[in-house]
């Protein structure tokens, strides 16, 4: 069988925002260093070189004002929100990470299953934030729609997907999942379970919001009751999951709760419905915040790709058969009446 490609460039480490910015843009080279090293990880996996996104690529979601406005900023400094200042060098570094996501979805149909480190969700058609100047994931699942194919986004990032859900928010050709940490007590402040799209696309938006802390067992409540039977009744050619170690209980962000077994346990899960959907897989991790960021990627590339690599230590917090919080139950069921007209629960 083929070893799966991760996407990388060595420019991908100039993606950064400063000294103190929570962002560490070290988080790449070091992760392809740990896939060099290790059996395990090499043995499944092989770096493809992303090639750079062209203005062409860049304004299949974003306009060519807010694309100058960026490159501008790249020049004279600036930022395009209060956390997201434009160095020098992180533009052309966002371009390659858009390339390596885009080339993903090139090649998906001879590889089935592609990794690259993005998830630039933040990002929207005319605007920046959230350390995120264009969006990769928008970008990716524009192309795969115009090859003609179903495209399902599901954003396990502790952050809501603002930016890809408003790109695709009147689109019914994708269907874009999120869960995230409730937007009433984290940024982007978004994607509450009454946001389901708008036009034709509605009822192909789906938001579920996570008390804090919320452990495996409420990820898995999710995942059974709301996002493995939607996403299998949609049908998709591909699914693309972003999201890196960001629900962490180490982050330093945010306040989600799940331990390395949990992001194993989202990457694994995520594999699972790709090949009970018989669709493909493009996987992105980018985020995360702190010190545990390099041990949450290789827990979920471990679940992505089912490895034989030793899982990260670390204390165990929940179960799966543990009952989740009764917030959640409460939101799963106001979802479940509000799709109704569209999915079979
Ligand atoms: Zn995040």
């Amino acid at each position: 069988m083929d070893k799966t490609p991760v996407f990388y460039h060595k420019d991908y480490v100039k993606y950064g925002f400063g000294g103190l910015h929570p962002f560490d843009p070290e988080r790449f080279p070091k992760f392809v260093s740990m896939i060099e090293v290790e059996e395990g990880m090499h043995k499944a996996m092989t770096i493809f070189e992303s090639p750079r996104a062209e203005d062409a690529d860049l304004t299949q979601v974003h306009t060519p004002s807010y694309i100058s406005k960026v490159e501008r900023m790249a020049k004279i400094g600036g930022k395009v929100s209060p956390d997201t200042p434009v160095t020098k060098d992180a533009p052309e570094a966002a371009r390659r990470i858009v390339g390596g996501s885009l080339e993903a979805a090139r090649i998906i149909d001879r590889y089935q299953t592609v990794v690259n480190f993005g998830g630039l969700h933040h990002a929207g058609r005319e605007k920046g934030e959230g350390f995120c100047l264009f969006n990769d994931v928008a970008i990716a699942a524009r192309y795969l729609v115009d090859q003609g194919k179903k495209v399902c986004i599901l954003d396990t990032d502790a952050h809501q997907g603002n930016g890809t859900m408003d790109i695709f928010y009147d689109d019914p050709r994708v269907l874009f999942i999120s869960i995230h940490q409730d937007p009433m007590t984290l940024y982007p402040g978004r994607g509450n379970v009454q946001e389901i799209g708008v036009g034709d696309g509605e009822g192909y938006t789906v938001n579920i919001p996570l008390p804090r802390d919320s452990n495996i067992s409420e990820y898995h409540y999710s995942f059974k009751e709301v996002i493995q039977p939607v996403v299998l009744d949609f049908e998709p050619d591909v699914i693309i999951r972003n999201g890196g170690s960001d629900p962490h209980h180490s982050d330093s962000l945010t306040d989600l709760a799940l331990d390395m077994r949990g992001l194993e346990y989202l990457g694994r899960t995520t594999s699972k419905i790709v090949e009970k959907s018989d669709s493909m897989y493009i996987d992105l991790i980018l985020s995360g915040y702190g010190s545990r960021v390099l041990d949450g990627w290789r827990s979920i590339v471990k679940g992505v790709l089912d490895l034989d690599i030793d899982s990260p230590p670390d204390k165990e917090i929940g179960s799966l058969k543990q009952e989740p919080k009764k917030t959640l139950i409460d939101t799963v069921d106001n979802l479940k009446k509000l799709l109704g007209p569209w999915w079979e629960f």
